[in-house]
């Protein structure tokens, strides 16, 4: 393809996009194919004469959106919320046309140090310690890591370096293996899947502790936890406290985690891969009390802050041990600025890296912290209006506290009943939402998602749900 064909297939692109996105409440969220329905619908071989991009168009209704559930949409309900904006979107089109892969500072300077910068300015939003920031003159700084999964175990494995350095020098005599099967991480069992992963992969034991009645996890069951290890002969090194819990978005308290963590040198993570956004909104901080006492934290703007998947914010106060911890040097990448910006092959688990920085740029720029915050407000607002809503009526009652941009909700009633009206409400199509489950009581998650959602969309799906519960009540002869 040359340039003038580009112009106008990136053109057309556009508008499609545009109608794609503006339109999107129009499309059912859920698609209803069978596994297997994309293969009869392409050729079984790959064209040996070029196709017309005009057939590339034309075929995305065809063969891709009868597929696509539609996450933007604002009858979208399930998981998180993933993020999308037109900023975001542009900075992806001049991210593949600079297609750097910026592994190195020379391997293209201006990847790593926009990435730098937009670091700083994005800490400076949700007013991390200073001591985090690459600006702050101390040994701290950010990195853009493709998932929060990957960041967990990034710091993983910056712990477990610290800690065996540590227990090296106090014991000279016992070898790697020894040491490294003596290491325990711990978390709360509410906490993502990928912390328990992460220590799978890390080749270390993690324990899951138990959270308190609302789901939290106390510095107290912590320190039980540590002590119990540490007279068993184990090494405790890390621990990840998690600020918005997948579940209900229940927030562990970091400010009694952090100094337990601190006093036995057990490295502190935080995952705040969802509610982190929200920190850009000073009464959100609250929840984040504690966070000096932390040695790596990290969010997802790829989750909701407008700026596209991947894009998950991470810092460290010390970043050496992430970077020692990986430090293979073959000639082929050594430079001769070495050390005086980040080589940031060095914090993250792939070699390759795309300049993913600008994304963050353009939407930082083009929103301004103000319409950041207020999308973040808004978001807040609508999941209450739904709570309000499910609370009028008295066959539901709300799970927990509504903490953000989630409302947990269940029929009164047995799980199986909530199973069903979760199939019921999924089944009819208007609107998708997916359940969990703490302490053997099931519940349906309704996650506020679009950034196209208004206040009447709250009433539709709440309206959905009404009438699908409906529906289950006369089916069953309630
Ligand atoms: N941590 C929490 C609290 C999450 O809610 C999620 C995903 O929803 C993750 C980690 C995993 O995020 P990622 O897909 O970026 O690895």
């Amino acid at each position: 393809m040359e340039a003038p064909q580009f112009k106008d297939f990136a053109k057309t692109m556009t508008d499609f996009i545009a109608e794609y996105l503006e339109n999107i409440r129009d499309r059912r969220v859920l698609p209803t194919v069978q596994p297997g329905y994309l293969r009869p619908l392409i050729p079984e071989e790959a064209p040996e004469k070029p196709d017309q991009w005009q057939d590339v168009m034309a075929d995305i209704e065809r063969v891709i959106m009868p597929g696509v559930t539609h996450w933007h949409s604002p009858k979208f309900h399930a998981y998180f919320p993933t993020a999308n904006s037109y900023p975001a979107i542009v900075a992806d089109m001049l991210s593949g046309a600079i297609a750097c892969i910026g592994f190195t500072w020379i391997a293209s300077p201006a990847c790593t140090e926009l990435e730098v910068e937009m670091l700083n300015w994005l800490g400076k939003m949700i007013d991390l310690p200073k001591e985090f920031l690459a600006c702050s003159g101390g040994k701290g700084g950010g990195v853009i890591q493709g998932t929060a999964s990957e960041a967990t175990l990034v710091a993983l494995l910056g712990a477990k370096a610290r800690t065996m350095e540590k227990v090296k020098a106090e014991h000279p005599d016992w070898d790697e293996s020894t040491i490294r099967s003596k290491l325990v991480g711990y978390c709360s069992a509410q906490a993502h899947s990928s912390v328990e992963r992460a220590g799978l992969l890390g080749g270390v034991q993690l324990r899951l502790i138990k959270a308190d009645s609302e789901n939290r996890l106390r510095g107290e069951a912590l320190e039980d936890a540590i002590k119990e290890d540490i007279a068993a002969g184990k090494i405790p090194f890390y621990v990840v406290a998690t600020l918005g819990t997948t579940n209900s978005c229940a927030f562990d308290y970091l400010d009694e985690i952090g100094p337990v963590g601190n006093k036995y040198n057990v490295w502190v993570h935080v995952d705040a891969a969802y509610a982190g956004s929200a920190f850009i909104c000073p009464e959100y901080r609250h929840y984040m009390k504690g966070i000096e006492t932390a040695d790596s934290f990290n969010f997802n703007p790829h989750k909701w802050m407008l700026v596209n998947f991947d894009c998950s914010a991470m810092w460290l106060k010390e970043p050496e041990w992430v970077v020692n911890a990986f430090n293979v040097d073959p000639l082929y990448l050594k430079h001769d600025q070495q050390g005086a910006a980040p080589d940031y092959r060095h914090w993250q688990i792939p070699l390759g890296r795309r300049f993913r920085a600008l994304k963050l740029w353009f939407v930082l720029r083009l929103y301004g912290v103000e319409n950041l915050q207020a999308h973040i407000r808004r978001h807040c607002g609508f999941a209450k209006q739904f709570a309000d809503l499910c609370s009028n009526d008295e066959r539901f009652e709300i799970i927990g506290k509504v903490q953000m941009g989630l409302v947990c909700f269940r029929l009164k009633g047995s799980n199986e009943l909530n199973e069903k009206l979760l199939k019921r409400i999924n089944g009819r199509g208007k609107i998708h939402m997916v359940p969990s489950k703490i302490n053997d009581v099931y519940f349906i998650r309704m996650a506020v998602c679009s950034r196209f959602t208004v206040s009447e969309d709250m009433v539709y799906s709440w309206t959905e749900v009404s009438a699908a519960a409906d529906e289950e009540l006369l089916t069953n002869g309630n």
